[in-house]
Order: structure tokens, then C-alpha cells, then sequence
């Protein structure tokens, strides 16, 4: 039998609670990989100034060391009103070099450096073999020492001053330096890292989606579809008996009379009524003759082709629109549904109901304005087929005008 829309899928989709929980806790997901995303570029930030500071300090250290060493030489070339004016500057120098150099090792706050060193640069500064942390400190002494020299004692020649200058030209200033670049590499390091821990939350991010989108919205879509579609369906049938109801019918009727009209094919409409119904109401109960309506539908349905359009029009009146079907071909039909009707044997709370139909057929012919005029033929001659005792087929004949049983 032909059916406007498409055979509902009967299998059972998720519930919406269910999708509503997994597109929440997907949500939730999302929501926690974008904040971990987001605390991790925070982080990337911080290390980046980080690395600013400590690389802004380290090479300051290394102009500090100069300047110390210059200045002191400078100090032991000078007249003595020259070094009074000098000495303060020497001061100033080594106590912003040490009070640096505190805050590289030990971290400061307020200045945005990190309160330990990574362990390549620690080991550079308190490794085994002395360490830049005793070099510094060190350096730090001897110009301190040189400072505190008696007048007489002070000379361009002097060991300390000697020591010193040397310290600040080679150690100080390529280990200084090795510490800048040891430290600009291991964040460097940490920065990749960082931002490749970030690609992997935005990946993840970018799963989530996608897994929700199929896992989520499809078969959400997927069930409102159904559910539109099986809405579409129910309106379209008749609730006791599962066929077409009576506008479906009217409506495929208007449909093929169309296409008849403009191919010139045949098409055979057949008005089907039980005969005494009443009766089997009133012996067998109403839900008898809802029994009665069922078998007979399922009959009809199992009698008609696939592109005939079948459906309940009345209490227990049906139709039939026979596209490609001519009086013959209809009568044929119509007369086999007849006889399993009366061969038909329906239990119902222990009893056995049978019952009889008659059937009307109408043709349509080229001259038709519309389907109404073979409905109403078939109509017709349904009343010819009661009137001649029921349990028969007529069909409307159109030369005569009159029924032929
Ligand atoms: P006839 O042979 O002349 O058609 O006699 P009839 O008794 O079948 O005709 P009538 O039109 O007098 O009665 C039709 C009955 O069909 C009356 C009504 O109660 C019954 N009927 C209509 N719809 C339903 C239904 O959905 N279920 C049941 N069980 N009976 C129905
Ligand atoms: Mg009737
Ligand atoms: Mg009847």
C-alpha cells in the first residue's frame, strides 16, 4: 500500500534527559579544558616576563662587574680628592651588584624574579667546582678589600686590584654571561613545552566538539526528524485500525485523478461498507466490531498492491483509489476481498465473529471535472449492492447508467 510519508523507524532513541546530560557534561568539559588553556598561557606569559627580568638583571650584573673593575682601577690611578669623589660610585656599584645577585639566587617578588633557579643554571651557580654564587661573592670582597687599603697601599699594581680586574674580564663576564643563556634556553624549553601542552588542550577542545556533535546533536536531530515524521504519520491514519484515515485518502484520490487525467491512464475507485454492522455490534460488543475492522483492514492491506491507496473513510466504510486499474482489474480485487471477508474467521473473547462486505466501483472517465464523480459512482453502486442483498460486488456502469451485479 502506498503511504505518503516515510515508515516510521520503530527502534527507541536515547531520551532527551540523556543527551541534555551528555551535552552538559560535554559543556563542563569544554569549559574546564578552555580554563586549563587559558591558566596555561597565563603561565607561558609569566615565564616569558620572568625570563625578561632575570635576563635584564644577569646582564646587568655582568655591566656591574665591569664598571667595578674600571672604576677601581681608575680609583687607584686618581689623586686622592679624585678617589673621595670616586669611592661613593665604587660603593653604589657593589652594593647594587650584591643586592642583585641576592635577589637572582634567592628570588624577589616585588622585582618579578622566581624564588629558585632552574637546576642547569643553579648547578652553574653552586656546582661542584666553586660555583659563579663563591666567584661573585668573592669578587664582591676584593673590591671591598681594595677600598679599605691604606693610602700608601693603594696602586695600580696592587695584587688585589690585579685579581679583581682579572675576575671582572674573564670569569665574572663569560660565566655571568653562560648563566644568561643557560637560563634563556631552559625557559625557552618551558615556553615549547607550555604551548605544546596548550596545542593538546585545544585538540582536546576541538574532540569534544566534534564527539558532541556526533554522539550529541546528530542523534538529536536524528530523533526530532522521528518524531516530526511519525507526527506526520499519525495524522495521516486512522487510530483503531493503523490505515489511512479518510483525508489521506481524499487526498491521494485528488492526486491520481490528477495524474489519470493528464496521462490518460486508468484509475478505478471502490467504496468497501460491512454489511450489518450494527448487528455485530450488537452481538459481539463495540471492541467485537473494532476486531471486525482490524481483520478486514489487515486483509485489504494484504490484497492491494503498493501503489493502490487504501484507507477508512467512514465508521466502517473504506475506500479504494486503483491507480492503473481498470473495471476489470477492480472488479477482480474487489471480489477476492469479498470472499475472504466471508471466509474470514474472527475471535474475539471466545466467540467467532464473521461478517460480509459489499463493495461499489466507480471508473473514472476522461470527461470527469473530478474525483468526486467516481467516488460518488462507487457510491452508487454500493447502494445497488446492498439493495441486491449484500455481500456483493457492483460496479457503476457507465453505458447503462445503472448497476451490474
Ligand atoms: P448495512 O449493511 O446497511 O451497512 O448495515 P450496517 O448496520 O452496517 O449500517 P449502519 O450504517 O446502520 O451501521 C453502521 C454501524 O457501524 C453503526 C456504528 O455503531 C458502527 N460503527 C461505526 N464506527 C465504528 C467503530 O469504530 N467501531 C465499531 N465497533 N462500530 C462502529
Ligand atoms: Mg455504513
Ligand atoms: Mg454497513
Amino acid at each position: 500500500m502506498k503511504l505518503f510519508g516515510s515508515e516510521n523507524d520503530r527502534t527507541r532513541p536515547h531520551g532527551t534527559l540523556f543527551y541534555a546530560l551528555i551535552y552538559s557534561g560535554a559543556l563542563a568539559l569544554i569549559a574546564l579544558l578552555a580554563l586549563a588553556s587559558h591558566l596555561l598561557v597565563d603561565k607561558i606569559i609569566a615565564e616569558e616576563a620572568t625570563t625578561g627580568t632575570v635576563v635584564k638583571i644577569a646582564a646587568r650584573q655582568v655591566a656591574l662587574s665591569q664598571r667595578i673593575g674600571g672604576l677601581s682601577f681608575q680609583y687607584a690611578q686618581s689623586a686622592p680628592q679624585e678617589r673621595q669623589l670616586l669611592e661613593p660610585l665604587l660603593r653604589q656599584s657593589i652594593g647594587l651588584m650584591r643586592s642583585s645577585h641576592e635577589a637572582l639566587i634567592r628570588g624577589d617578588r616585588q622585582l618579578g624574579l622566581p624564588d629558585s633557579l632552574p637546576s642547569e643554571v643553579d648547578e652553574i651557580y653552586f656546582g661542584e667546582n666553586g660555583g659563579l654564587d663563591q666567584r661573585v661573592r668573592r669578587f664582591l670582597v676584593l673590591a671591598e678589600d681594595f677600598l679599605r687599603l691604606p693610602e700608601d697601599l693603594v696602586d695600580p699594581r696592587n695584587q688585589g686590584l690585579v685579581r679583581l680586574m682579572g675576575a671582572a674580564q674573564d670569569t665574572l663576564m663569560e660565566e655571568l654571561s653562560q648563566a644568561v643563556m643557560t637560563y634563556e634556553e631552559v625557559s625557552k624549553r618551558n615556553i615549547e613545552e607550555l604551548r605544546l601542552r596548550t596545542y593538546g588542550l585545544i585538540a582536546a577542545i576541538l574532540s569534544v566538539l566534534f564527539l558532541e556533535a556526533v554522539f550529541v546533536f546528530r542523534p538529536l536531530f536524528r530523533n526530532l526528524v522521528q518524531q516530526r515524521e511519525s507526527l506526520f504519520d499519525m495524522a495521516r491514519r486512522d487510530p483503531l485500525t493503523g490505515c489511512l484515515n479518510r483525508r489521506s485518502v481524499l487526498e491521494g484520490a485528488a492526486l491520481e485523478f490528477a495524474r489519470s487525467k493528464r496521462y490518460g491512464n486508468p484509475l478505478t475507485v471502490a467504496m468497501l461498507d460491512i454489511d450489518y454492522f450494527k448487528h455485530v455490534n450488537d452481538k459481539h460488543g463495540h471492541a467485537g466490531g473494532d476486531a471486525v475492522l482490524n481483520r478486514l483492514v489487515e486483509m485489504a492491506q494484504e490484497t492491494v498492491r503498493k501503489t493502490d491507496i487504501f484507507g477508512r473513510v467512514g465508521g466502517e466504510e473504506f475506500a479504494f483509489i486503483l491507480p492503473e486499474t481498470d473495471l476489470e482489474g477492480a472488479y477482480v480485487l474487489a471480489e477476492k476481498l469479498r470472499m475472504l471477508s466471508e471466509a474470514a474467521e474472527v475471535r474475539w473473547a471466545h466467540e467467532t465473529i464473521t461478517f460480509t462486505v459489499s463493495i461499489g466501483l466507480g471508473v473514472v472517465s476522461q470527461l470527469d471535472q473530478s474525483e468526486q464523480q467516481a467516488l460518488s459512482r462507487a457510491d452508487k453502486a454500493l447502494y445497488q449492492a446492498k439493495q441486491a442483498g449484500r455481500n456483493r460486488v457492483a460496479a457503476f456502469n457507465m453505458d447503462q447508467i445503472e448497476a451490474v451485479v
